[in-house]
């Protein structure tokens, strides 16, 4: 067993875990080791997302999302500025196409007032079509804080410094187990013993199972939504200038399928929110019959599949049919036709889940006796991550101070 006592142990090596790993090293804290279970960084969620930095337009005031949101995009934009990481902020339009929406329109629109966003227009639809010259619609926002990024590119930046800084990465390294002792914490690995003073799970998929070994209760399970995509084709990619969204249904924490230019020129449709059989599997032939037992027989899932059965079965049909995908992109942009879309990736949603069956919508951080545990952080945690490392290293902090009183 090794003897070395580590300060600061981080489970995950997605886009929080570095932003954590980072902050932590940039104010010099002490000895660190982050545990990756793949063998490289960002295999997960954050290799498969919509790559856009998020305004903060959606949340409600005073939310962790909407903080850490707007605090996290100007710090990511700042960052991707110093490192030089390609980026565009060149804003996005939300679109009403139905009057059934227009109330939703206008509650954004106030929820992006109350979060500080400033700028934020009403368009006509002449004026939508000024912007985004194939839209239809009967409404829209333009949001002009919103961008484009490789996050991959971003936590392989983080990384960087946290590895000037001294930081040790184990990949291929899984956490398997902890036990407690008067020093610390001793964390059974794939890769051996790892005695650290502090953990934080930055687990995403994984992070309610990484929580129940190290003996906490998360009160919620991941549900896994797997979002596919389909891209535009190369001579179709002029037809949308930038982001162009549906106005969302509040009823979900997903944005519903929308048009995203990349940042290696490419354009994303998608992403939908379809109930996966496995966490980490990005075909719709995935499936795991652990993951899939643990969904099906939770209580929480069952309680929400019952509210939204309905929704749930519209995401499963439009799955298996591009004609249906097609025909909610052409709700925003109606000359757009199947041949115009050819498939593109898939990412999997961690949607935390509690007992009663409520979609936790806000990120959920839960502290325990020299551990931190992140067990809700979907979109928009990308854009946030250099926030949400910042409050989880303060977090470490207080708790380290209290302890020494
Ligand atoms: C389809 C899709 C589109 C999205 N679009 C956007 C967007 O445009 N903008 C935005 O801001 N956000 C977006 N998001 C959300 C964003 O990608 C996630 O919020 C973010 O990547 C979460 O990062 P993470 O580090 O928490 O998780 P992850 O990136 O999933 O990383 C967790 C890591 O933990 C590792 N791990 C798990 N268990 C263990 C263990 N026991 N031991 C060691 N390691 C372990 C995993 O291998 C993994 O690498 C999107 C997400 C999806 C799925």
């Amino acid at each position: 067993m090794s003897a070395q006592i580590i300060d600061m142990a981080i489970v995950g090596g997605g886009i929080v875990g570095m932003a954590v790993a980072m902050t932590w090293s940039r104010r010099s804290k002490g000895s660190l080791v982050v545990l990756e279970a793949e063998d490289g960084l960002a295999a997960h969620q954050t290799g498969h997302n919509s790559g856009v930095i998020h305004s903060g337009l959606y949340y409600k005031p005073g939310s962790l999302k909407a903080r850490n949101c707007v605090e996290g995009r100007e710090a990511l934009y700042a960052f991707c500025k110093e490192q030089g990481i390609p980026h565009d902020r060149c804003g996005k339009i939300v679109v009403a196409t139905s009057e059934a929406e227009l109330p939703m329109l206008a509650e954004l629109e106030r929820r992006g007032g109350a979060n500080g966003l400033e700028g934020v227009q009403r368009l006509s639809p002449a004026e939508m079509r000024e912007r985004e010259p194939h839209v239809t619609g009967l409404a829209g926002l333009h949001v002009p804080q919103t961008g484009i990024v490789d996050y991959v590119k971003v936590t392989e930046a983080y990384a960087r410094i946290v590895r000037e800084a001294g930081g040790e990465f184990r990949t291929g390294c899984r956490l398997l187990g902890l036990a407690r002792e008067s020093s610390g914490l001793v964390l059974e690995t794939t890769r051996g013993v790892i005695r650290a003073r502090y953990l934080v799970n930055c687990a995403g998929l994984q992070s309610d199972r990484v929580a129940r070994l190290c003996g906490v209760e998360p009160g919620l399970k991941i549900v896994p939504f797997r979002g596919e995509y389909y891209t535009l084709i190369p001579e179709k990619r002029g037809w949308v200038r930038n982001l162009i969204y549906p106005t969302p249904d509040p009823r979900f924490p997903f944005l519903g399928v929308h048009f995203t230019r990349m940042i290696d020129g490419r354009v994303e449709a998608g992403p939908n929110a379809v109930l996966a059989f496995q966490r980490e599997g990005y075909r719709r032939s995935s499936f795991s019959l652990r993951d899939t037992l643990e969904t099906l027989t939770y209580g929480g899932f069952i309680r929400m599949a019952s509210k939204h059965w309905k929704m749930a079965a519209e995401e499963f049909y439009r799955s298996f049919s591009k004609a249906a995908f097609v025909r909610a992109l052409q709700k925003l942009m109606p000359e757009i036709q199947s041949a115009d879309l050819q498939p593109g990736g898939s990412g999997v949603r961690a949607q935390a889940v509690t007992p009663d069956g409520a979609l936790v919508d806000d990120f959920r951080i839960v502290e325990a006796d020299r551990m931190i545990h992140v067990l809700n952080a979907p979109s928009p945690a990308a854009t946030a991550s250099l926030s949400i490392g910042k409050e989880i290293v303060d977090r470490v902090e207080n708790r380290a101070s209290a302890a020494r009183k």
